[in-house]
């Protein structure tokens, strides 16, 4: 740090993204990217004529994409907003929507307190319960803006959409966020809920479900003022933040939404087989809506297991958060990744 920086950044710890190891090749199992490329028409999109137009700025508006995302949701543009991954939404809510204080799960997606220490905001973190559901009795009337990841992040599970609708029921006066990285793989959406609710907010990302982790493309959905405040924020910051090949990547995507249904049914036909290989070997697993699995053996600890898994070239996520220290993340990949992570695992177990 440098005698340089703003004092208010003195304390902030930054977020670790899981590794991308360039050292060898790796099954990489470790930050919940789709094992499969993206639709044969973000290929054809994504095209050598396009990149001889990069001299040009990107349409700040992304009106071909924006419009595209609507009619597959079911709203109208103005209910749409676009950004540079969902990352960049989240740390627009944190900096626009919580003035009051924020409120998420003490295990959930680890750059909610690093977006809350950002902005200065004071956050409160509900603990899991013993089976690490979250429960939503802890959020109800939180006085806060309350932020949720469904599924939730690191366990995989989801809460129902009833649950959710009790919970904004109860804080009218703050916004809720719901960041559904995962729902493509097996939760209910709470993007119907937007319609009733003018303090509800959904993010996703073409990250996860769509292949499109490196493209860098997540976007919200919610009443058109919030969605008003966010491009506020996007238009005091960087307004050209969705580069023309991704604009251009993510309406093709969206064209082809079969394609993307199809994976996202093969990863949860996997991650069944996996999750039962998993027990049969005694682990103990979520019953997770991801496409991850969270795991522990009473054999082996979970730093120890990601340290062994790596040696044989097959990388998961651990985390040293107390609750999951005995855990690892697993994402699912391709059926013979998953082969290989399980003959790794049963060769360590002995
Ligand atoms: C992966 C992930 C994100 C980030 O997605 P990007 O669109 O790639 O920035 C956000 N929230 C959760 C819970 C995630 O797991």
């Amino acid at each position: 740090m440098s005698r340089y920086l703003s004092r208010r950044f003195d304390g902030l710890e930054e977020y670790i993204p899981g590794e991308q190891p360039q050292d060898r090749t790796y099954i990489k199992l470790n930050t919940n990217e789709s094992p499969y490329p993206p639709s044969p028409g973000v290929l054809a999109a994504v095209n050598t004529a396009e990149v001889a137009r990069l001299n040009l700025y990107s349409d700040p508006d992304a009106r071909i994409l924006t419009q595209a995302l609507a009619a597959q949701y079911g709203v109208e543009p103005e209910h749409v907003f676009l950004s540079n991954g969902s990352d960049d939404i989240l740390n627009f809510c944190f900096l626009a929507f919580c003035d009051g204080g924020a409120m998420f799960p003490e295990v959930t997606y680890g750059f909610y307190p690093v977006y809350a220490a950002l902005h200065g905001v004071a956050y409160e973190t509900p603990p899991l319960r013993p089976d690490l559901s979250i429960d939503p009795a802890d959020y109800c009337s939180a006085g806060r803006t309350v932020v949720l990841a469904n599924p939730n992040a690191q366990t995989g599970l989801a809460l129902p959409l009833s649950d959710i609708e009790r919970i904004v029921q109860s804080n009218p006066d703050h916004v809720m966020v719901i960041d559904e990285a995962y729902v493509d793989f097996g939760a209910e959406s709470a993007v119907e809920l937007t319609r009733q609710y003018d303090n509800l907010l959904v993010v996703q990302t073409f990250s996860k479900s769509r292949s499109l982790a490196g493209a860098r493309l997540g976007f919200a959905i919610g009443p058109a003022a919030l969605i008003a405040d966010l491009n506020r924020l996007k238009f005091s910051t960087n307004p050209y933040n969705l580069n023309r090949l991704t604009q251009l990547a993510g309406a093709a995507a969206l064209a082809e939404q079969a394609y993307y249904d199809e994976n996202c049914r093969r990863i949860r036909e996997t991650r069944a087989r996996t999750r039962q290989a998993l027990l049969d070997l005694g682990f103990t697993c979520t019953d997770s809506r991801a496409n991850f699995l969270l795991a522990s053996s009473p054999a082996i600890p979970g730093g120890e297991l990601y340290r062994r898994l790596k040696d044989r070239g097959v990388l998961v996520r651990h985390f040293t958060d107390p609750k999951i220290e005995n855990h690892v993340r697993i994402t699912i990949g391709a059926p013979d990744e998953m082969e290989a992570l399980l003959a790794a695992v049963r060769a360590i177990l002995g």
